[in-house]
């Protein structure tokens, strides 16, 4: 089962407290090794949005609210950046893009292989862990193709 969320994310003895935690200069050392590791330089703006979106572990989240947050931290991007900036890290397998139709486009930093239930009128997505959907049959792709992965997106709504 998805056990997406801990009610209490502080337990003591916990070996892997956030990175957050540890102070600034880990996680800024981590985003730029991150960035790196993927082929990008690790300019002050990548290193900047890098450090908002990766600092708080796995979370979906759109341009607008990433550049809402880089307000607020005082990183000083516009929104035309903000969205530069998240094409080349989905371009270099940082971040995957999550497109639920009739909403906003989604940000992943959870880069690996899973799907997400989609909370309509509520605009959230909830992670699925991949291994709780199998999808049984594929059709035979044209010639010349591969699947690249499959995405799955369930949509919920509150009951009546
Ligand atoms: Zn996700």
């Amino acid at each position: 089962m998805a056990m997406a969320f801990r009610a209490n994310p502080s337990a003591p003895g916990s070996a892997t407290a956030p990175a957050a935690r540890a102070g600034r200069g880990c996680v800024y050392s981590e985003v730029k090794s991150r960035l790196q590791g993927a082929g990008l330089r690790p300019t002050r703006q990548r290193m900047g949005l890098g450090w908002l979106l990766f600092a708080k572990g796995d979370r979906h989240l759109t341009a607008e609210g990433l550049y809402e947050e880089a307000l607020k931290a005082q990183v000083p991007v516009s929104l035309a950046t903000v969205y530069n900036t998240l094409h080349q890290f989905t371009e270099a397998g940082l971040i995957r893009e999550i497109a639920v139709e009739g909403a906003k486009t989604h940000f992943d930093t959870k880069a690996t292989n899973h799907h997400h239930f989609y909370i309509e009128g509520e605009n959230r997505l909830i992670d699925i862990e991949g291994s709780d959907i199998a999808v049984e049959t594929l059709p035979d792709v044209p010639e010349g193709m591969e699947i690249a992965r499959v995405d799955v997106v369930v949509r919920l709504r509150r009951k009546a």
